[in-house]
Formats: C-alpha cells, structure tokens, sequence
C-alpha cells in the first residue's frame, strides 16, 4: 500500500462536467485516484506529499498514433519535402537496416520525450520487423520507461511484387505475422483496469497488406477482445489506388473487410464524405487525428469538426517522428485547435453568420488529447482525474516567461501560449519525469 497527496493546485479534471478546482488536489493509493477536491477536503498526510502551489494540473495525455521506430530518421534531406507515397519509398531501405536495439533505443526516445509533453499513455503501431526485431524489444523499452503502452503488432505482406508499396525486403508472410500475432496477444496483453501493456493488431494500410490479412487480422483480434488499427484515407493517393485495386473508397473497402466496429480506430482518416463520417458514428470507429503530419507530407486536414459533432470518438496522435518530427503531445493538441481553425477558416467561416458555428476551444482540443484519446483506444479507466481512475497526471509550473499575461485562464495558457515542457508527469502514481 502506498499513498500520493498532491495539493494546492489547480485541477483541470476533464470529468464529464469539466470541472475544475482553483486550489485542489489528489489523493492517491497504489496508483489509482482515490479522491479529488479542493484541498481543504483531502487528507492531510500521505506516504509523499507534493504541493504544487502555481502549477496547473491535467489528466495525462493519450497519443493515439505514432511509430516510435521513426524518432531515428528525422528530418532525412530526401524525404524532407516529399508527399506520402514518395517519402515512404525514401524511408523503407533505410528502415529494412534496423536493428531490434534500434527499436529499443528508438521507443525509449520517443517514449520520453512524450513524458515530458504531459503524455502517460502511448499507443504505437510498429509495422517493420527487420532483421530478427520483434514487438517485444519495444515493449521491454517501454516497461523501463514507465509510460502506458498499446502496442500495435503491425504487419506488411504486399511488397512491391505484388504490387504492393513497400519493398519485398521488409514484408513478411501472412502466416507467420497471424502466429506472431496470437503469440503476443497471449503473452503481453492485459485487459484489466490499469494495465501497462495492451496489444493491438494493426495491419500497416490497404497499400502493404491483402484483404486476407485484414479479415484474418480481424477474426484473431476479435477471438481476444484486442482492438484494430491501421493507417486509412491518408491522402487523396490512397483513395485513388483502393478505387483501382479493390474497386471500392478506403471506408468502403473497411466494410468488405470486416473492419468496421468498437474495436476498431483508423489514423489520419482525412479523406471521407460525409456518408463515412456517419459510418464512423453509427459503429462507434475511433479517429487517431494527426494534425502535424498531415501539414508536413500535405495530406490535408481533417474534418474534425464534422466527426465531433456527428459523434465520432478522435483522439490526437504525434504520429511517427519522420513526419512530425517530434514526440510533443501537448504542441499536438495546440496544433488540433490552430488547424480546425484554418479549416473554418477556408470552409468560409468569415463570411458565415451562424452564430452556432463556433471555432475549436482550447478545452476542447485538451478533450480530444486526454477524454477523445481514451475512448479510441477503448479504455475507461484512463482520460480524466475522477476517482477509480488511474492516477495519471502532468503538471506544469505557471510562473513561467511563457505564460506572462495569461495568467486569467491557466487552462487556455497551456494551449494557446508556446507549448512546454512539463514539470511532472505521474503514471499509475509514480513520477516519470
Ligand atoms: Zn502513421
């Protein structure tokens, strides 16, 4: 039995009445949120006792996409300036040259660097397995780290002979990543409350696998209630290439596939009409919104808005770092707030008069990285600093430079003003950073 009391803060809760507590605190036991209110409320002792006093705390942030392997090959001069496809088959040679310490080393990289963004749950999708790497050498960095993980056990079989994207060096048979597949699910995946470790099986996109794959992938995931993930209507390409290929748009061609559900969260999700928006609703699909990466390969942006207020569950994702290229889950979420903006902003918002038509809020693009990212990735028991939740938590100290004159909204501050480096982040109770 251990005990956290943290006090004399400000406490954005996130809880479904989005309350907050000017001077509040936490009180925690072995890693689960016991109590939440103003300070004068809490107990007066703890096994460690922090008071925050000036700092402002959130719930932890969720990434909903990323590729940790990519934290080392940022900024690669040839893939600088490329759009998806051409910067993909840029990348590939270079990835098929990873070692299974690159993906310790790199999933440690990234894994701290989303601490310090105020990031406590990480979902990654791993698709490459070259030269003898597994999803376990990523999971053995992320247990030394101390971050939530939902490793996603991802899979390429269409190489280029099959007239698939990717090269045939970094694909794998279907049988052998079904086995691997099984294998992991059997070996790390918790399903409890407060479990550090989930697996998720997470074919890369409909250019590198075969429809097979995707509906096995399916039926496996769904024999272990693990969830499904994968990369879709990234770009306008890819809607071009599953019309020709498979005869149907992305969502469509999820349909004929069987990957249409709960358990399923799709990244990107950019290009879709409004009768797949509906879809998305009606079946309870997740979106991993990566609003960076589609600056920086010129995806598009996503229709946010629209799926909000369709009731689609989205969550923010950093993405991979060789296309963000960082790991700042909290500049991820100012980034959510610019880019629906701009979106607003060309859709003709100036010249609208309706007064319901209302630009993104810092609370709510802090919604998307924290309440939107649990439900994504399926989990209740973290999002939102309420009792029997985990007690997962950043904090940051407001008397700062870059906060000077926006001390009448903390909250706002930490979203509209130049994003920070947090001061701590606890996990399950325990201090990351
Ligand atoms: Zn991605």
């Amino acid at each position: 039995m251990s005990t956290l009391l943290i006090k004399h803060a400000r406490i954005v809760t996130m809880d479904n009445h989005q309350r907050e507590i000017p001077d509040g605190g936490l009180f925690v036991r072995d890693g689960f949120i016991e109590q939440v209110s103003p300070t004068g409320e809490l107990p007066t002792s703890a096994d460690e006792v922090l008071d925050l006093h000036n700092h402002i705390v959130l719930p932890g942030l969720v990434n909903t996409h990323h590729h940790f392997y990519q934290t080392l090959t940022r900024a690669v001069p040839a893939a600088q300036d490329a759009n998806l496809f051409n910067w993909l088959k840029t990348l590939y040679p270079i990835w098929a040259r990873l070692t299974p310490n690159d993906i310790f080393i790199s999933t440690q990289t990234a894994l701290s660097e989303l601490a310090h963004s105020g990031c406590t749950t990480a979902s990654d999708h791993l698709y490459l397995f070259p030269n003898g790497s597994k999803l376990d050498d990523e999971i053995a960095g992320a247990l030394e780290i101390g971050l939530r993980i939902q490793a996603s056990r991802g899979s390429m079989s269409l190489g280029e002979s099959q007239g698939g994207l990717p090269p045939d060096s970094v694909v794998d048979t279907e049988e052998s990543i079904l086995k691997d597949s099984q294998r992991l699910i059997q070996k790390y995946h918790d399903a409890k409350p407060g479990a550090f470790v989930q697996i998720v099986l997470a074919p890369c996109s409909p250019f590198s696998v075969t429809g097979e794959l995707m509906k096995q992938s399916a039926s496996l995931a769904r024999e272990y209630g693990v969830h499904l993930h994968t990369h879709l209507a990234e770009t306008e390409d890819e809607e071009q290439f599953c019309l020709q290929r498979f005869g149907h748009r992305p969502v469509g061609y999820m349909q004929e596939v069987d990957w249409i559900g709960e358990d399923v969260w799709f990244a990107h999700a950019v290009w879709v009409n409004q009768d797949e928006i509906k879809l998305f609703a009606k079946h309870k699909c997740g979106v991993a919104h990566c609003p960076t990466s589609n600056m920086r390969l010129a995806s598009g942006i996503a229709p946010i808005k629209q799926y909000r207020a369709a009731g689609v569950n989205v969550g923010l994702g950093v993405d991979g770092s060789a296309s963000n290229d960082g790991s700042h889950l909290l500049a991820e979420v100012r980034q959510a707030m610019l880019l629906a903006r701009v979106k607003e902003g060309i859709t003709g918002y100036s010249l609208s008069n309706d007064p319901d038509r209302k630009l993104m809020t810092a609370r709510e693009a802090l919604w998307l990285g924290t309440r939107g990212g649990a439900a994504v990735l399926g989990r209740t028991d973290i999002g939102s600093l309420e009792k029997g939740k985990c007690a997962d938590f950043f904090a940051i100290d407001l008397n700062r430079l870059d906060y000077a004159g926006a001390q009448h909204d903390p909250v706002s501050a930490v979203v509209f003003c130049q994003p920070q480096r947090v001061d701590y982040t606890v996990v399950g109770g325990k201090f990351v950073v």
